[in-house]
């Protein structure tokens, strides 16, 4: 008898570790430009758009001398050093459609709201068809997350655009979430944060009251996470989406190359802090994607504009191989992505929502 409950006990931890891959990852930061095309991230610049005057904002040659070089690999390292250098070589990039290698959102709506539920809720809820939406009734893996032991109180998000309040349902979630105009630094903000504040009070306001310029949610989030040391971070930044439907393909892209050196800095803070270093996984992606087109269309995404479905996203960090930019032909989803994430931590996320299976092409 006892040996056969050994059989049995062994079979059992054989098939639960193969339906939830153990993760490595102690800490997840999860990092988003919003509308940021897979075009620009596996091809660099590009110069039909980047040579239309109505486009390039009467600076072609500044781009040009910036951003532009004859080779793809080149190019798209011009714009994106960080995430080719170091993402492009130590972790995994998917969503290259030269190689097949397929992306989509798997909402039918191509915008933000119905992007961001699907990103961190893992299920690709048709009533959510409006950036509009009321608190988000399903449940986030960040929220997830802060239910568990381990990660309770160390759960925070920082984002630009002022709709987190809703997607990440900062009523319920029992986590800060600080967006748009919010201050940041809580009930004792440091001289930074009290510096930071003063500056998004006085700022100019491109998108009035809905969304910040993406420096005031990139330092925020910077000084807290030396402050608080977070556990599970996320920042998303908006200004990609907005100089794109601006039509500004200059602001576009230097808001692009900001977003990557951004995440260098990060990174090196990673990597420079003992209870980070080896222990911390990044995950990069965008909630939706954009025309293409004629090359008119890379400014708009919805469900009118046609590849504005088709997205692309990164990982580094413990327990992910140094695979590179992916290059088979396969097909996944956004709705994936929540239980990616937990099981970059060796958590399967469970919800009141039904929620996609991890992507189990990362290892
Ligand atoms: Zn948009």
């Amino acid at each position: 008898m006892r040996k056969r409950y050994f059989i049995i006990t062994i079979i059992f931890l054989f098939l639960t570790s193969a339906a939830f891959p153990q993760g490595n990852a102690e800490n997840i930061f999860i990092i988003t430009t919003d509308g940021f095309r897979w075009q620009e991230m596996f091809g660099g610049m590009d110069s039909v758009i980047a040579n239309q005057q109505k486009f390039n904002q009467g600076d072609s040659s500044n781009i040009f001398k910036k951003y532009w070089a004859d080779d793809a690999d080149a190019r798209r390292k011009k714009l994106l050093p960080f995430i080719w250098n170091t993402i492009g070589v130590k972790g995994q990039l998917y969503g290259n459609r030269y190689f097949e290698n397929k992306v989509d959102n798997a909402n039918p709506f191509w915008f933000s709201y119905p992007g961001y539920n699907e990103i961190f809720c893992g299920y690709a809820d048709t009533a959510i068809n409006t950036n509009d939406y009321p608190n988000n009734p399903n449940t986030t893996v960040l929220e997830f997350f802060n239910h568990q032991p381990k990660y309770k109180n160390k759960v925070a998000a920082f984002a630009a655009w002022e709709a987190f309040n809703r997607i990440l349902n900062e009523p319920r979630c029992g986590f800060p979430v600080v967006a748009a105009y919010d201050a940041t630094g809580g009930e004792a903000p440091n001289a930074k944060e009290q510096l930071l504040n003063a500056m998004l009070d006085d700022t100019y306001r491109p998108w009035g009251e809905s969304e910040c310029l993406d420096v005031f949610t990139h330092y925020a989030a910077l000084e807290y996470l030396k402050k608080e040391r977070p556990k599970i971070l996320y920042i998303s930044y908006g200004e990609t989406d907005e100089w794109a439907h601006a039509g500004k393909y200059k602001n576009y892209l230097d808001a692009a190359n900001r977003f990557d050196k951004w995440l260098d800095d990060i990174w090196s803070f990673i990597q420079h802090t003992p209870e980070y270093k080896d222990r911390t996984a990044l995950f990069i992606t965008t909630d939706h994607g954009r025309g293409d087109i004629d090359k008119s269309k890379w400014t708009d995404h919805g469900s009118s504009v046609p590849d504005a479905h088709e997205i692309w996203f990164g990982v580094v960090g413990p327990g992910v191989s140094a695979k590179g930019e992916m290059k088979n032909n396969m097909q996944v989803y956004q709705n994936q992505f929540a239980q990616t994430i937990a099981s970059l931590a060796g958590l399967h996320f469970t919800a009141n929502q039904p929620v996609a299976e991890a992507i189990k092409e990362i290892k």
